[in-house]
């Protein structure tokens, strides 16, 4: 029986760890932490947002785009249903696409993956941190590098995968925090932390609008946060390493244009003229926002709607549906969940996962170059590496 070692008891490391087993290999996994699987129990905020069905291109970012596309072809949404309800885990999927575990909770997910790999006699050794490599080759025939990425260090992000990888002369892609929330240069914001608001974000970068995304976004003491922060994170990040000025623009009012929003304002103005431009935006937005949005442009907040110009008037408008922030820098690694970066994917064999430039070492999950969007993605690849290097190993071995 061939000896497969896999360094990383996460979700790609895991699902890997089952699929040999179940091709009569003897698996054993080498886990840092005191548990396996701990970003899967905390994933989607507790509920696992596992995959998604809609497994498209423009998900997965990469300097190797067509490698990540590769993988997911061979093991999609419909392969890896198919394995889930072999493990007993039932799927629930959403209009969007987004899937999740029918109980809606992670932790289901990380017990059937864990009680699957068990009952295949897999051997699983958590508190082992593997700190060299070449070593493992004197005792198993096959080594697998599932170590995931630097993100989230608190639950065991790090990036030995990398430095394995460098032993054998791969190429690392710089890596960068993903999925990450923003630190602004702004005096304000700080000053709004804890307002949160339903907004389109623009991302500017070279002052060329890149990309928008609509949905919540969050104030906080160190700049913005929240789910449309999120979705433009990526593409930040990656320009911030370069150097970049990055910009983003927020849309604090998306159902409204300049107009229609100008005109509710003069028909307050004349039927409320004893209210103040304060209590105009109160009516509109969070009051921790409408009050620094007006220090921003230098109105008081006293003023009396009778005493509002039509300049004014439209400057207001036009800076609630475009107020733009200097983003100086990312929250960091421990705060992103992901990290886009990693090995050089054009150092792997697209087909089997394997090194190209040591025999028997073969890499998956978020350890690779690859990152992909909120949404279930990251996941999805996780998966679909995991299950191709299985695969390889179990080829192999019918062929030795
Ligand atoms: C808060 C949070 C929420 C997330 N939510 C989602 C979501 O809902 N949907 C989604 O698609 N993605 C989500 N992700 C991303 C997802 O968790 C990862 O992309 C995925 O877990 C990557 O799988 P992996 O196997 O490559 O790495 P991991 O799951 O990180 O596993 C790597 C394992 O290797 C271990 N390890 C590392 N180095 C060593 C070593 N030297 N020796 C031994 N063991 C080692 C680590 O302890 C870890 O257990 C989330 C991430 C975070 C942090």
């Amino acid at each position: 029986m061939k000896r497969v070692a896999i360094v990383g008891g996460g979700a790609s490391g895991l699902l890997c760890a089952i699929i040999c087993a179940r091709g009569s290999l003897d698996v054993t996994v080498f886990e840092q932490n005191n548990k396996c699987a701990k970003k899967i129990l905390v994933s989607g905020n507790g509920r696992c947002n596992i995959t998604n069905t809609n497994l498209t291109s423009e998900k997965f970012f990469s300097s190797n785009p067509e490698f990540a596309m590769g993988l997911i072809r061979r093991f999609g949404f419909r392969e890896f249903e198919k394995f889930c309800s072999s493990i007993g885990l039932v799927l629930d999927v959403k209009a969007d696409g987004r899937v999740y575990p029918q109980s809606n909770e992670a932790k289901s997910v990380a017990s059937l993956l864990l009680h699957t790999a068990e009952a295949l006699d897999v051997t699983i050794k958590t508190d082992q941190r593997i700190e060299e490599i070449k070593t493992l080759f004197e005792e198993y025939d096959a080594v697998v590098i599932a170590t995931g990425s630097d993100a989230a260090s608190h639950l065991g992000g790090n990036g030995s995968g990398y430095d394995f990888a460098k032993e054998f002369v791969h190429t690392i892609i710089p890596p960068y925090p993903s999925l990450v929330q923003l630190h602004l240069t702004s005096q304000l914001a700080p000053k709004m932390s804890g307002a949160k608001i339903d907004a389109e974000v623009t991302l500017f970068i070279n002052r060329q609008k890149e990309l928008s995304s609509l949905g919540d976004i969050l104030f906080t003491n160190y700049g913005i946060s929240g789910f449309a922060i999120l979705d433009i994170s990526q593409r930040a990040s990656q320009a911030l390493q370069y150097g970049e000025p990055v910009l983003i623009s927020l849309n604090l009012l998306p159902h409204y244009n300049p107009q229609k929003l100008a005109s509710h304002i003069s028909s307050l103005c004349k039927n409320a003229p004893a209210l103040s431009v304060l209590d105009m935006l109160i009516g509109l937005l969070p009051s921790k926002i409408a009050k620094h949005f007006l220090e921003y442009i230098e109105l008081d907040t006293d003023l009396k709607l009778t005493d509002l110009h039509t300049k004014q008037i439209k400057k207001i408008a036009a800076t609630l549906l475009a107020w733009k922030f200097e983003v100086s820098d990312t929250h960091g690694f421990r705060h992103a969940e992901v990290s886009g970066g990693g090995i050089d994917t054009t150092e792997v064999d697209p087909h089997s996962c394997e090194s190209l430039k040591q025999k028997n070492l073969y890499f998956c999950g978020e350890v690779l170059d690859v990152v992909g969007a909120r949404g279930g993605y990251n996941f999805a690849f996780a998966w679909a590496s995991g299950y191709q290097v299985a695969q390889s190993i179990i080829t192999k071995a019918l062929q030795a």
